[in-house]
């Protein structure tokens, strides 16, 4: 029997064999020619998946909250007024986060599980004169997604910067950075990208280096600044090997390996694989009859879902249920209402028979806590709208 369970949690998540092989190769010298060749590789390729061209990538291991402050310390100073356009807890840690950095951040917040209007941003660019501003591209903790399009146009029209947290979207939820006027958009290695936990992944464009050129005082956090990591990001590009942290090879390796594998499949194809699963996924909750938090389906990620319970069934053992039916689910991350959902992540390698384990492994979890449902209903569903679309 196999003993492995199927990771169906929103990073890090289920990886391709061959992304798993390429962590497990003796470790090279990080200025080794076929290392050089491979990172150098693995930089172009975040340009195609990122869609950005005229990116600046950078590649710095760490979690994504690192990428999330490389974007911050690079590009605010102190006195700076920041937006950020919150839908969960990955917004409300970015306020936090942009405090270290200047005292005039205001936050614009959603109802639980709306989006924010462009007209309710539009109406702040009114109002102040921003420098940035920060969204969150899917709230994993709430699964809701933000259109990126009118706030790269808003982000154009009034002259600020945008920076779109991707850390449960890149490689999984639709985004042209360079076409949609996107600033910095930013991902870690766990999550749709496909790689294991350890790397912070952003793209800069033109217009965000150009602000960081031009910045009056040096960047406050030496880790993040970019004086630091640009000619190692610039040597690899180029082919020849650099210093200054020593990367994270193995990781890099695998990085390669899955932008590969990414690319192989397409981004078209590969959204529009999020989309069928996510929709799917949806319609099999539907079918269950569970409420979830996103108000609607365009409010509704692709890469994750947050199902509210039904009344009278507890976390822990609904979670136990569906963990020794062979599928690992997360709990919920909202602190007022924690014990009262779940979040399912279905994005990078997830395929149709991943889903139709998870759904299953669901049905099964809900029914042995005693919940009435009529077998198979769920999977049905799933099936017939996965097919369907
Ligand atoms: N932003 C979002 C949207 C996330 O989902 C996460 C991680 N779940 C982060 C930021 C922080 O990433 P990490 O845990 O890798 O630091």
């Amino acid at each position: 029997m196999k003993a492995r369970k199927l990771l169906m949690i929103p990073g890090p998540i289920e990886f391709e064999p061959e992304v798993i092989q390429a962590m497990a190769i003796p470790t090279t010298s990080h200025v080794a020619p076929d290392f050089v060749e491979s990172f150098g590789h693995a930089l172009d390729m975040m340009k195609e998946v990122w869609l950005s061209p005229s990116g600046q990538p950078f590649v710095v291991a760490g979690s994504g909250t690192l990428a999330m402050d490389m974007a911050a310390a690079n590009l605010v100073e102190p006195g700076d007024r920041v937006l950020v356009i919150s839908t969960g807890y990955f917004g409300e840690r970015y306020a936090n986060l942009l405090a270290r950095y200047t005292d005039q951040v205001d936050v614009l917040r959603a109802s639980r599980g709306e989006q924010v209007s462009p007209e309710q941003i539009e109406a702040y660019l009114k109002e102040k004169d921003y420098k940035l501003m920060t969204f969150t591209h899917v709230d994993t903790s709430t699964a809701v997604l933000m259109d990126p399009r009118p706030i790269g146009e808003l982000g154009k029209k009034y002259g600020v910067l945008t920076v779109l947290d991707g850390v449960c979207s890149v490689a999984g939820e639709e985004m042209k950075q360079d076409e949609w006027g996107i600033d910095v958009a930013f991902t870690a290695s766990q999550k749709a990208i496909g790689v294991p936990p350890g790397l912070a992944l952003l793209m800069a464009s033109p217009r965000a280096m150009d602000v960081w050129k031009n910045r009056i005082k040096p960047v406050a956090n030496y880790y993040a600044d970019w004086e630091n990591w640009l000619p190692i990001m610039e040597a690899y590009a180029n082919r020849k090997p650099a210093y200054f942290g020593t990367p994270a090879v193995n990781l890099i390796l695998a990085l390669e390996t899955s932008l590969r594998i990414i690319l192989e499949e397409g981004m078209d194809q590969r959204f529009n694989r999020h989309r069928k699963i996510g929709r799917a996924f949806r319609a099999a909750m539907k079918a269950a009859g569970l409420d979830m938090i996103p108000a609607s389906e365009d409010s509704a990620a692709n890469t994750l879902s947050a199902p509210f319970y039904p009344e009278g069934i507890a976390a822990g053992d609904f979670l136990a249920a569906a963990s020794a039916e062979g599928v690992i689910l997360a709990g919920g991350l909202l602190a007022d209402i924690k014990p009262r959902y779940f979040r399912v992540g279905h994005m990078g390698a997830t395929t149709r028979n991943d889903l139709l384990a998870t759904v299953g492994a669901i049905e099964s979890a809900l029914q042995k806590n005693g919940y009435d449902l009529k077998p198979g209903a769920c999977l049905q569903s799933a099936q017939q709208a996965y097919d369907a679309s």
